[in-house]
Formats: structure tokens, C-alpha cells, sequence
């Protein structure tokens, strides 16, 4: 019986976890399961698996919360203070599956247990990977990738030499707007820019495969999570979301990892980690695929992506100014305050101008927040002016 806790239940990632969890429920024991403000959903789930605790990161919807779970067994708590007790219960694996650098607090929180973190919060490693890294070593805990991508490479990685890995290639959907002329991409609006061709996810990580701004942030992911050099990370657009990442060998031979596009899989590879069990996704067919393409990412078309690089070549506190810009952005975008393409003009003028005091200095959950909260308040200034 494994405990687990979910951060970030109500959302896709989160639904996705409970999915998998509710089709073996002799093999898992919920401990804590947090949202946001979708209490009905929060509260049916936590009833539905027994849930010890739950928590919604809104105070103003405690009340609510403890309504909806009246009684029942589950404790309730709201705030950021009660998402960190949520992380802290011992579990032996825990999801981190809230959107945003909001999921960083929590998700260090649960490495302090030493238990396993399954991380679908890429902007963990993007803000402070190395902090992350660190206090997994210290307190002996795992991190194990859950973006599709990252956990491609690390199954290509499983029973292989690190050192004989030359490079790593992810592959991009392209997103909404792989065949719109580059010209309409001034005018395209907020809903369809929320429409996934192939993956089905919340709508700021579909907007962000729009604009290659999720691919530009697992680039930094996979460097941090593998080690590698920012030289041997490539990207590829592949339309049909089939091959999710290939690691290239020194002698020459590309592992690729190849399935359909469901997070169920990735979620449910690390939730059965160091097994492999059966999961409820479908089975390609690849005859019926047909084809498989590749080209090189058009840098018109996706500005955002080389900004990984250099981000990756400032180091220090370049993620952290890197997502709090692109979230910000993002924030104005879905609000209709800024077009589609003003987004990567604006958080490169963030990353040129540096918003942070303290770039270069160690890694902290105070020096992230920090530079977090300055950048955000410099792109309201910028997209105010
Ligand atoms: P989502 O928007 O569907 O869900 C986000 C969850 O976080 C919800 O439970 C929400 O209540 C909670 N939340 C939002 N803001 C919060 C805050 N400030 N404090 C506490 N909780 C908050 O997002 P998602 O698509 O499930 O993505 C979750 C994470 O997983 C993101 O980091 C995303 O990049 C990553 N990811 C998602 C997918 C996918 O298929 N959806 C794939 C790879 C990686
Ligand atoms: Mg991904």
C-alpha cells in the first residue's frame, strides 16, 4: 500500500493521477490531496478516496471546503501554510501538480519527507533546479520527470552508460498554431490559442505550447534533471505527439520513446516506478500513424524557444526571471491586455534587462520568491508603459 499525496488534484494533471489511483485502490492510500478553487471537486474527490486532509490554497474558501466535507473523516485547512502541511504528511510519493512557481514552496516541502516526488512542475526546475536537486540529495528522496518529454528520456535512459549520451532531442507538437501564416500571429485570440491539437491539458500550458514557451522551459528542465550541457539539447517539431523525446548515443543510435499522447502514461510510469503495469492507455497503432515527421522548429514562428538558451547560459536566477516574465505575460495575455506575440517580445526585454538583485547569487526559496515578485511587478510596468 503506498501513500500518496496529490498537489494539485483538481487540475489536469491532478484528475489524471486520481484516474489512475481509483482503478487500483488496494495499491494506494490518499493522504492529502490540495486545489484551488474548484472546492466541489476537491471535496468529492477526497470523499471518493478517503483523503486524510484536504486543502485549498484560497482562505476565503475554508468555509466552503469544510461545508462540502461535512460529515466526513477529511480534514480541511486553506492557505499557503496548510499546502506546505499537506506536503509534509508523510507520504511515500507525492504528485507536484500545481501550476506555476506556486508549486516550488510545496514540492520542497515533500522532498524534506524523503519520500518520492513525481514532478509535473516544471517551473520547479526552471526557478531552482539546483535547489531542488540538492535537497532531494539531502534528505534522500527522488525526483521522478512526469512531463511526457522528461520522462521519455528518462526510460531511453534506464539500464544505459550516462556518459555515453551525446544529446537529447524533444519533440514539439507545434501547437495551435503550427500552419497559421506567422503574419496572423498579432491577431490570434486567447481561445484559440487554448486548443491543443494532440494533448488535452489546462489551457496555460496548451497557451504555452502555442508559443513554444512550455518547450523553452523543458529544454531548461531537461538540463537540470539530466545534467547535461545546453549544447546537446535539440528540438524537433513532430505533429503527430508520437515520439515524445530520443536520446542520441555515442555510437550513433537514437532511443525513442514512442506512445500516444496521454499524460497517463507518464503519470502512471512513475506512480508504478520501478515497476511497469498495465495502464489504461491506448495502443498505437502505427500502421494507422503512417507517418511520422520531424523539421526544425521555425525561430519566426516560436521567438520563445531560443530564449532557453539563454537563459541556460546566465544560469543563476535566469529561470526564475525567465517564468515569472512568461507567467506575467501569459496572465495579460488570457486577460486581453497584450497580443500573442507581445508575450516573448516582453519577457525578453525582462530577461535582457536582468529584474533581479541578485542573478548570480546561491539559489534560495527566498531569492527565487524574490526575484519572482520583482520581475512580476517589472512586466506590469512594462506592459503598462
Ligand atoms: P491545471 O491548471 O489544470 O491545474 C493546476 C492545479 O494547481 C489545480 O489543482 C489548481 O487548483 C492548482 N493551483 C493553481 N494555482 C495555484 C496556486 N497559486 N496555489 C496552489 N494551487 C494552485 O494545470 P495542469 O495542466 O494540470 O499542470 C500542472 C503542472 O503540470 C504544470 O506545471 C504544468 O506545466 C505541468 N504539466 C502538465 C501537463 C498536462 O498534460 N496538463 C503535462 C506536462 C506538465
Ligand atoms: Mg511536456
Amino acid at each position: 500500500m503506498r501513500r500518496v499525496t496529490i498537489l494539485g488534484a483538481t487540475g489536469s494533471i491532478g484528475q489524471n493521477t486520481l484516474d489512475l489511483i481509483a482503478r487500483a485502490p488496494d495499491d494506494f492510500q490518499v493522504v492529502a490531496l490540495t486545489g484551488g478553487r474548484n472546492i466541489a471537486q476537491l471535496a468529492a474527490d477526497a470523499r471518493r478516496h478517503r483523503a486524510e486532509l484536504a486543502v485549498t490554497a484560497h482562505p476565503d474558501l475554508l468555509e466552503d471546503l469544510r461545508g462540502a466535507l461535512a460529515g466526513s473523516d477529511v480534514a480541511v485547512a486553506a492557505g499557503a501554510d496548510a499546502l506546505i502541511e499537506a506536503a509534509q504528511r508523510p507520504a511515500d510519493w507525492t504528485m507536484s501538480a500545481i501550476v506555476g512557481v506556486a508549486g516550488l514552496a510545496p514540492g520542497l516541502a515533500a522532498l524534506e519527507q524523503g519520500g518520492t516526488l513525481a514532478l509535473a512542475n516544471k517551473e520547479s526546475l526552471v526557478t531552482a533546479g539546483p535547489l531542488m536537486l540538492a535537497t532531494a540529495a539531502r534528505y534522500n528522496a527522488r525526483i521522478l520527470p512526469v512531463d511526457s518529454e522528461h520522462s521519455a528520456i528518462f526510460q531511453a535512459l534506464i539500464g544505459e552508460d550516462r556518459a555515453a549520451v551525446e544529446r537529447v532531442i524533444i519533440t514539439a507538437s507545434g501547437g495551435a498554431f503550427r500552419d497559421r501564416p506567422v503574419a496572423d500571429l498579432a491577431h490570434v485570440g486567447v481561445e484559440e490559442a487554448s486548443t491543443h491539437p494532440n494533448w488535452d491539458m489546462g489551457q496555460r500550458i496548451t497557451i504555452d505550447s502555442a508559443s513554444m514557451f512550455n518547450k523553452a522551459l523543458e529544454v531548461i528542465e531537461a538540463k537540470e534533471f539530466f545534467a547535461l550541457d545546453p549544447s546537446q539539447i535539440e528540438v524537433l517539431v513532430h505533429p503527430q505527439s508520437t515520439v515524445h523525446a530520443l536520446v542520441g548515443f555515442n555510437d550513433g543510435a537514437l532511443m525513442a520513446h514512442v506512445g500516444p499522447p496521454d499524460m497517463r502514461h507518464a503519470i502512471g510510469f512513475a506512480l508504478n516506478w520501478p515497476d511497469r503495469r498495465h495502464l489504461p492507455v491506448a495502443r498505437l497503432d502505427l500502421a494507422s500513424v503512417g507517418r511520422l515527421d520531424f523539421s526544425v522548429p521555425d525561430p519566426a514562428r516560436y521567438p520563445a524557444l531560443a530564449l532557453a538558451w539563454q537563459v541556460m547560459a546566465a544560469g543563476g536566477h535566469a529561470g526564475a526571471i525567465f517564468n515569472a516574465a512568461k507567467e506575467r505575460a501569459l496572465d495579460h495575455f488570457i486577460a486581453g491586455r497584450i497580443g500573442f506575440v507581445d508575450m516573448s517580445a516582453l519577457v525578453a526585454q525582462a530577461l535582457d534587462h536582468g529584474l533581479c538583485d541578485a542573478p548570480k547569487s546561491d539559489i534560495t526559496l527566498e531569492s527565487v520568491r524574490r526575484c519572482d515578485h520583482l520581475t512580476r511587478q517589472q512586466m506590469d510596468r512594462l506592459i503598462a508603459a
